[in-house]
């Protein structure tokens, strides 16, 4: 039932499931939906008689369930209107979404792939509605039990792992997850009642009249309301309807997005992972089922086009060189499976409306995808407004007045920007951009007083003092490269906290939501070792390691599983030993001396020794240093190493560490490994 809402979305929510209507345009005199109007006018007097029946009951249940019916219309019926609707349906709100095309997900469908729920969104869902929290977490694939954070995209080293599990555990709150995007529309859309939501309507203009908020559609249909929300994305018209059309600001950055099916080794252990180049970036994300979803961002003008299946080669073009990680993403995807966009975001602004009109989402604070936050903000965004109104009508009950529905949706702009409730959106644009423009010319920005001033402004007063001293501290460093002072610092504990701050969310805080930790929200007993110790980290790769031949000129032709057994070590030469206690590899080259290096095993990592070769052992590392492995001595080395037998280049190999074994074919009686 269901996926039926989205995949064919016209036969479960009537395109026209009317509510609220006002008279059709093109149908002067005659309502087309008189029938509906009926309905509405039958549900006031009901209202008015459920009224007159309660007036001596107690006032805080008789009166409310009467009263606080306000008809809210919502523009967009994506992450951010879908929530809120579903919020204020929650509050006993009656509510219609009109959506242009429930089953286009952004135009993108299927192939938009998953998006990631962060602890201070599941949180605001588990305060809204804990039922459909609930299917939200026992679907999306958890990534907050792992490490998560930026490393080089050359080497693959970290930079900085963010710890994402233990601001929730602590603070009682679910742990990150990625979900589908289509799963989530369902599920949101199945819990909002496809009587509420109406599909292909393509809102095109209101009118606040002051008493009433009139919304006309493209099909020449309008609808009246008490307020409009306007949930319509970055491209919203209730936006530009309020404010003027001001186009969204190109990012710098074109983005390529793909899903494979692909389980990288240490898939145990990282669940998200940005790597960083110059001009160019690469995330990558367990999405759980074994498969990887992951977005590379190539700064170049807005507007550019790939030649016709030519977006995988441009990719494994931009990002050669690149570690293992990466390269592998991108060889594992198939080029149907890639998408290609041009990011927007907007600049945050301080009013979110006009009378009885309000923003919410991407429409008022579309930010980059570099932290997974928007679609996280929308749904906070939702679940502050709705609480704003259900203030304001108990107010109203209370004090015997209208619901002043202006001031709760100013209150709601304000109380989300000044912090004191939630993130504010503000705050969450400027920490994503800070995140990774650190590293590729933040300073620039953040040097820019005009900039500064305006982002310290838009953040409202809440913790307007401590960022001010953060920033005006970090001004006085040059972080041109994180190894630096102010950028280690940053990196070290000014992320970290921010971190720790943004995904807390208001937990505490949210109302009608109990602090609770989950039992299946676990992690790892090594969590903590493999945040300060990369070397644990590497130690705990669940995986297979092999060496496979590379360069032109190798003569090496098989590839070499390596065995994690401590007393089953592999020995090389250029001759067999079928006496050595392990594995004997010969690959017989002019500069492999009979018996030139053994590799062992030991507590997970592995280790070359040269057996007093006569050209030698040759390691190069994953920053290009390449040094010669001393006799005798057993010397460490690691995934994406290059290492050379003899120095003529004709016996190299690179290590890998990978989940699955490649495809094996025989050859001569020998296994041979396929390199993927
Ligand atoms: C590549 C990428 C990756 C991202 N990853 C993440 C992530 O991991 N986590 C995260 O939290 N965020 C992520 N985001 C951001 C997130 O997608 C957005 O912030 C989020 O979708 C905003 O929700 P929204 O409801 O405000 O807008 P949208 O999701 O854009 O929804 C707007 C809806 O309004 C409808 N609409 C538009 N105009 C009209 C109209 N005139 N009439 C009727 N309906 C209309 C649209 O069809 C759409 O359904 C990512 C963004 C991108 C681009």
């Amino acid at each position: 039932m269901t996926s039926s809402l989205l995949y064919n979305p016209s036969a479960a929510i009537s395109p026209r499931s009317s509510f609220f209507p006002a008279k059709a345009r093109g149908t002067p005199g005659k309502s087309r939906v008189s029938g509906k109007e009926g309905n509405w006018a039958s549900k006031k007097a009901a209202a008015a008689a459920v009224r007159a029946s309660v007036a001596e009951a107690p006032k805080e249940l008789g009166s409310r369930a009467a009263e606080k019916k306000l008809r809210i219309l919502v523009a967009g019926g994506g992450i951010g209107g879908l929530v809120f609707a579903l919020a204020a349906k929650r509050k006993g709100f009656d509510v219609v979404v009109f959506e242009r095309d429930l089953s286009a997900i952004r135009g993108e469908g299927q192939y938009r792939g998953p998006i990631q729920i962060q602890s201070n969104a599941l949180a605001a869902l588990e305060a809204i509605d804990m039922g459909v929290a609930e299917e939200v977490l026992n679907t999306g694939c958890i990534t907050g039990d792992r490490i998560n954070g930026l490393v080089d995209g050359i080497s693959g080293n970290w930079y900085v792992k963010f710890d994402t599990f233990t601001p929730a555990a602590e603070r009682g709150l679910p742990v990150t997850r990625v979900i589908s995007r289509m799963t989530l529309q369902q599920i949101l859309a199945a819990a909002v009642g496809p009587e509420i939501i109406m599909n292909e309507s393509n809102v095109m203009d209101f009118v606040d009249d002051g008493e009433k908020v009139t919304v006309k559609l493209e099909n020449g249909e309008s609808y009246e309301g008490d307020l409009l929300v306007g949930a319509d994305g970055i491209w919203s018209k209730v936006r530009k309807n309020l404010f003027g059309q001001t186009e969204p600001i190109y990012s710098g950055y074109t983005c390529y997005t793909g899903i494979a099916d692909f389980v990288p080794a240490d898939i145990e252990t990282v669940g998200y992972r940005v790597f960083l180049g110059h001009k160019q970036y690469f995330v990558s994300s367990d999405v759980g089922g074994g498969k990887m979803q992951w977005y590379a961002f190539y700064n170049e003008a807005p507007g550019g086009v790939d030649d016709e299946n030519g977006k995988k080669a441009r990719l494994l073009k931009l990002f050669k060189g690149w570690c293992d990680n990466v390269m592998d993403l991108l060889l594992a995807t198939d080029e149907e499976a890639i998408l290609r966009r041009d990011i927007y975001d907007r600049s945050p602004i301080l009013s979110w409306g006009k009378g009885r009109v309000t923003l919410l989402g991407d429409s008022v604070h579309a930010m980059q995808p570099n932290l997974g936050q928007g679609g996280c903000m929308a749904i906070e965004d939702g679940y502050q407004l709705a609480l704003e109104l259900d203030k304001a009508t108990r107010q109203s009950i209370e004090s015997g007045s209208p619901v002043d529905i202006v001031s709760s949706l100013r209150r709601q702009e304000l109380i989300t920007l000044s912090s004191e409730a939630l993130v504010p959106p503000s705050f969450m644009r400027m920490h994503e951009n800070f995140v990774l423009q650190s590293f590729m010319d933040l300073l620039e920005w953040l040097r820019s007083w005009h900039q500064l001033t305006k982002h310290i402004w838009e953040l409202g007063w809440g913790r307007c003092l401590i960022l001010y001293s953060i920033l005006q501290f970090l001004t006085q460093f040059r972080i041109p490269h994180p190894g630096r002072v102010g950028g280690r610092f940053f990196i070290d504990i000014g992320m970290p906290l921010m971190l720790s701050w943004v995904l807390g969310g208001n937990g505490s805080k949210l109302e009608g939501r109990m602090p609770q930790c989950r039992l299946s929200d676990k992690a790892s007993d090594q969590l903590r070792e493999w945040f300060s110790d990369d070397d644990a980290l590497e130690r705990a790769l669940d995986a297979d390691w092999f060496l496979f031949p590379i360069g032109d000129s190798t003569v090496a032709s098989e590839t070499i599983f390596l065995n994690r057994d401590d007393n089953n070590p592999c020995l090389i030469g250029s001759v067999p030993h079928p006496d050595f206690p392990g594995v004997s590899i010969a690959i017989p080259s002019a500069q492999v001396s009979k018996m030139h290096a053994r590799i062992s095993c030991k507590d997970g990592a592995f280790y070359l020794t040269d057996l007093r070769s006569e050209y030698g052992t040759w390691i190069s590392d994953n920053e290009g240093r390449r040094y010669r492995v001393s006799p005798n001595l057993p010397t460490r080395f690691r995934p994406t190493d290059v290492i050379e037998f003899g120095a003529d280049k004709k016996v190299v190999f690179r290590v890998k560490a990978m989940k699955y074994p490649p495809k094996t074919t025989k050859k001569d009686g020998n296994e041979l490994l396929q390199a993927v």
